[in-house]
């Protein structure tokens, strides 16, 4: 098992919104999806990248020599100016190395099986104390379908609860059988029309929706999670066909109502990458009716995860 390894980008300690109770929440680097509105995008590529926080640098200059491809360029008259040519830049992380003021970090580490079950362990007082447990999320937790398999068992063997956060466009057997042992799963529902899914995420939402008519046959308790994004999402349509899609399935314990937020735009920026959203916050007076539809078809539903 220790064999195994998977690129970790973050672990939220003491999360109250990934499931029940207090929870420890990993993050795996990688996702077969590509959403316009994704406020995880240093959970989108599959191997460590490069986060550049120009802010923080304070123009020691040890970075540049360092690049093997020229990559950096540093200008410290007037003001100290730190660029990045991602064009040419190769991800090598020789520069976050030689770098001590954080200007220079990386997005993802791997971690082993192993490795990661001690940090999420030590957190066990307050899963015990509170109903709580672990969330695997990501990016999408199961492309790594041997590692995420392996540690929800390792974590089930040690009695505690495992949850996946999970996009559901998972077709590898270990994959779906990570997503059958879980004890949770949170589950994002991003449309019911095919095209337009196709449109907004680059994938098909056929494996998705199968997947979760599955997993809720065979009695899997689910919450779903449903992103609300203006002009791509919130069409009356839309929220309605996907309400009326889960209001068939037996085992979905609630439906939380994920209203649009820009959290994630700072990181395109540490990236090089182009933020593409521009929509307006969604009034609570809206959300309010959102979450009305779908109690109409019978739904417990909540704003926010
Ligand atoms: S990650 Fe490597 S290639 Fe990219 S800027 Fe740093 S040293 Fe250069
Ligand atoms: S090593 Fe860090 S602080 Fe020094 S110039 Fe490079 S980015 Fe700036």
């Amino acid at each position: 098992m220790d064999k195994l390894k998977a690129p970790v980008f973050h672990i939220i300690h003491g999360s109250f919104v990934d499931g029940f109770g207090i929870r420890t929440t990993v993050f795996l680097k990688g996702c077969p999806l590509k959403c316009i509105w994704c406020c995880n995008p240093e959970g989108q590529a599959f191997d460590p990248e490069l986060k550049v926080s120009a802010a923080k640098c304070d123009g020691c200059g040890r970075c540049v020599p360092v690049c093997p491809v020229g990559a950096i360029t540093l200008t410290t008259q007037p003001d100290t100016v730190l660029t990045v040519d991602r064009s040419v830049c190769t991800n090598c992380l020789a520069c976050k190395e030689a770098c001590y003021t954080g200007a220079l970090e990386c997005f993802g580490e791997y971690y082993t099986v192993d490795e990661l079950f001690a940090v999420l362990k030590k957190d066990e007082l307050f899963y015990r104390s509170s109903g709580g447990g672990v969330t695997i999320g990501g990016g999408e937790a199961t492309w790594y379908p041997e590692f995420t398999l392996a540690l929800v068992r390792k974590c089930k063997e040690n009695y505690i609860h495992t949850a996946i956060d999970t996009c559901g466009y998972v077709t590898s057997p270990d994959g779906i059988k990570a997503l059958e042992e879980a004890d949770l799963l949170l589950y994002d529902v991003k449309g019911i029309n095919e095209e337009d899914h196709i449109k907004h995420t680059g994938v098909s939402n056929k494996p998705i929706l199968e997947n979760l008519k599955r997993l809720s046959a065979i009695g899997k308790p689910i919450f779903i999670r449903v992103p609300v994004i203006p002009g791509y999402t919130d069409s009356e349509e839309t929220l309605n066909e996907i309400a009326g899609f889960l209001a068939q399935l037996k085992s979905v314990q609630r439906v939380d109502i994920m209203a649009v937020h820009e959290y994630g735009k700072v990181k395109y920026e540490q990236l090089g990458k182009e933020y593409l959203l521009n929509v307006e916050p969604i009034a609570p007076e809206r959300q309010e009716k959102i979450k009305e539809l779908f109690e109409s078809y019978g739904l417990t539903t909540q704003l926010g995860g």
